[in-house]
């Protein structure tokens, strides 16, 4: 598959923005190039005055390093909602191309797209929360840009069967974007990051906000094919992650171990806090999760968020989406707080 045939054509034509320091490599003793202020800033910060690295360099190699791929096959945004963003921009047409989402699934595809008047179909999951390959197959067509496949998906928390994947791969004429943000949760799944020189059409969405504990700083990271990385450097704001989050990032990554350790203590809780669930009347179904979140199915999902919100407890109510009808999905707290929770979910189950 050719993915310069996939690019938007107009952006064969744009001139990217270049940056003083793209026009520069290397030190030099005296920058007088960017229009910084020179004697620096109130915070007396050393460095703050100057414009951050726009490829985010010496990050990227340290990502490189854990996830065992290139450099050049990583692109770094303002969180995954950037990366979406810029992927839809990169290669739909609006009003002329589409993507194709399989809900439930994460929200921010379906606003993106709508944003860049980028239309969207629906091919469902099917009752088990898989891709319904046939009717994949049957709606992919020439515009079909962009294939979004959450796996493990938010908000059901299963893992999308590999060879679904591998199937979808070969006969999707667009990009298959698999958003892996749960993926260090996962016990008995692998990244498809370590598939992507079998397949030109792979993009894989991770994010430092889930596992790695830092949604606040905002890092998505995308892994892709050289090709796709340089397109999406191409079309991106220059200075598009801080030096703040670049340094803070790269200390984080430092404490891989640390990470796995809040994964494992996290997947111990989910079991415990399960188990716990099954003991609530109202409660009609958890469902498996390869997350840090449970999709529960209670007999009134409304009366029940209501009940929680009045416990200060705040829990997300997905009873309006396709497939989840009177389900919520709660977030794996510490062990006190998910203590609270069964303590008011027994409360509750006391009153019906
Ligand atoms: C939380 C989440 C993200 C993360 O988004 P960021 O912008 O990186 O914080 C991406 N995809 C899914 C499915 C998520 O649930």
């Amino acid at each position: 598959m050719d993915i310069d045939q996939l690019v938007q054509p107009h952006l064969f034509h744009l001139k990217p923005y270049t940056s003083a320091r793209d026009e520069f490599h290397g030190t030099a003793e005296v920058y007088l190039d960017a229009n910084e202020n020179a004697y620096g800033n109130e915070l007396h910060l050393q460095e703050w005055h100057r414009y951050p690295d726009p490829y985010q360099t010496s990050l990227k190699q340290k990502i490189a390093a854990i996830k065992q791929v290139d450099a050049a096959q990583i692109f770094l945004g303002n969180g995954s909602d950037e990366n979406i963003d810029l992927l839809i921009r990169l290669f739909c047409q609006a009003q002329k191309d589409h993507i194709i989402i399989c809900p439930p699934t994460y929200g921010m595809y379906e606003v993106a797209a709508s944003i860049q008047k980028v239309a969207i179909i629906k091919i469902p999951l099917s009752i088990d929360f898989q891709l319904d390959l046939e009717a994949l197959q049957a709606a992919a067509c020439s515009s079909s840009k962009i294939l979004f496949v959450c796996s493990p998906n938010n908000p059901t928390g299963n893992i999308i069967s590999a060879d679904s994947i591998h199937q979808v791969l070969k006969f999707f004429p667009g990009i298959v974007a698999i958003d892996e943000a749960y993926i260090d949760y996962a016990e008995n799944s692998q990244s498809w990051v370590s598939l992507l020189s079998a397949y030109p059409n792979l993009v894989v969405i991770q994010t430092l906000s889930k596992a790695w504990g830092l949604a606040a700083l905002r890092i998505g990271m995308l892994f892709g094919n050289k090709n796709i990385i340089a397109w999406l450097n191409k079309i991106k704001s220059p200075y598009n992650i801080s030096l703040l989050t670049q340094q803070k990032a790269e200390k984080a990554l430092l404490k891989a171990a640390k990470m796995k350790e809040y994964v494992a203590q996290i997947n111990e809780q989910k079991r415990k806090l399960k188990q716990d669930l099954k003991h609530i009347r109202c409660i009609q179904k958890v469902y498996p999760s390869d997350t840090n979140f449970l999709l529960i199915k209670v007999s009134n999902a409304n009366h029940l968020y209501q009940f929680l919100l009045s416990k200060k407890i705040v829990v997300r109510n997905r009873s309006t989406q396709l497939g989840c009808e009177n389900c919520l999905r709660i977030t794996v707290g510490t062990a006190s707080e998910n203590k609270r929770l069964i303590n008011a979910l027994t409360e509750f189950d006391a009153n019906i």
